[in-house]
């Protein structure tokens, strides 16, 4: 197929690109400048130009940005990943609600209007959109695709988490709405990964550049946990090379069309993580927690569980699990010089 992959220079885009890639499919990827593309060019000397091209947006905030970027003649779908993680908030709305929301909405009526060839849309969601915050750890409660997080715009700027989760939820809730009011040519389908860890693409993310959801592990590297290890705050992971996968496969799979897929491999600690650092790379000993040192375990009241199966039936990937993960993060890491 024809995909159209927009913030391709991101990290879970990253993958996504990559696995595109290998399937055989080709590949049009929005980036904000010309050296970023440049990069990413650079990075695939063998694959063509004619499978590899790509389009400049520089702001999806902007109304109209993806207008243009979609008149691709035979476009066939489009993964919408593009949207800011992060917690350096001055202005909530400016920062992160209105690149979520409007970058979202934009690319649907971007492909409504300019892109009448589409047939299928992924949009890169979050856990963030399922879970109810207010609710705490909830012991005994089993999220899935069916939660939707109540977070409202009174609360979206309480704090630069509130924001994240809420630019989330709206984007996603928009989306929804957009297929069901629009009645769009295509379908939608969207993931909802929890904290994303694994490898970094060496090429466009340095260690000061890193994305948000792998600072723990750099965090913990440069022996910011050494005196006690941070509370873990998100309990749930997926790797990124099987998001990135879950992305393509439901572009692949019509029974994808129309669904959310909670895409989540299960359980992690902040204590399992420096654990596995510790057996696996000795050279950092002298940054790491000792056994002693205290933080990152499970809470002791228990926590909320999950019920994937839906997305298992219908994707069907087999996770890498936490320790494959983190190691590969660490040597992604260490190659940028962590
Ligand atoms: P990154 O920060 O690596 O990627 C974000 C991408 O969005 C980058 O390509 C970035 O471009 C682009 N972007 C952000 N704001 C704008 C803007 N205003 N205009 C144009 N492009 C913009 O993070 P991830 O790869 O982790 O995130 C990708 C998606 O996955 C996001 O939608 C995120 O919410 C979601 N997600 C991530 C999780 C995680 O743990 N990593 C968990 C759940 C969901 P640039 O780099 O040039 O700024």
């Amino acid at each position: 197929s024809k995909v159209l992959l927009t913030g391709g220079s991101g990290f879970i885009a990253a993958h996504v690109l990559d696995i595109l890639l290998e399937h055989g499919h080709t590949v049009i990827t929005t980036v904000r400048s010309q050296e970023k593309a440049d990069k990413i060019k650079d990075a695939h000397p063998k694959t063509p130009g004619s499978q590899l091209s790509f389009r400049i947006v520089p702001d999806i905030a902007v109304e109209g940005a993806f207008d243009e970027a979609v008149k691709i003649p035979g476009l066939d779908a489009v993964i919408h990943t593009a949207s800011p993680f992060h917690f350096n908030v001055t202005d909530t709305k400016k920062d992160l609600l209105d690149p979520a929301i409007i970058g979202t909405t934009g690319v649907l009526k971007a492909i409504k209007k300019n892109a009448p060839s589409v047939k299928h849309v992924v949009i890169t969601s979050s856990f963030a959109a399922i879970i109810d915050g207010k609710k705490g750890l909830r012991p005994g409660y089993k999220y899935s695709e069916k939660d939707w997080n109540p977070i409202t715009e009174e609360e979206a700027p309480l704090n630069p988490g509130n924001g994240y989760r809420a630019s989330k939820t709206f984007a996603e809730k928009a989306a929804w709405d957009f297929v069901e009011k629009e009645k769009p040519n295509f379908t939608l389908s969207t993931m909802n990964p929890p904290l994303v860890l694994g490898p970094i693409v060496h090429y466009l993310n340095g260690l000061d550049a890193l994305n948000t959801s792998n600072q723990r592990v750099r965090d913990l590297l440069q022996g910011k946990w050494k005196e006690g290890i941070p509370e873990t705050g998100a309990y749930l992971f997926i790797d990124v090379r099987d998001i990135a996968l879950a992305h393509v496969k439901a572009i692949e799979l019509p029974e994808a069309a129309g669904k959310r897929f909670f895409v989540t491999n299960g359980f992690f600690s902040n204590r399992e993580i420096a654990d596995i650092v510790a057996k696996n790379f000795p050279e950092y000993e002298k940054n790491l927690p000792g056994k002693e040192v205290k933080g990152g375990a499970y809470p002791e009241g228990g926590l909320y569980g999950f019920d994937d199966s839906k997305t298992m039936e219908i994707l069907g990937i087999k996770y890498r699990g936490l320790e494959e993960s983190i190691v590969d993060t660490v040597k992604s890491l260490k190659a940028v010089g962590a």
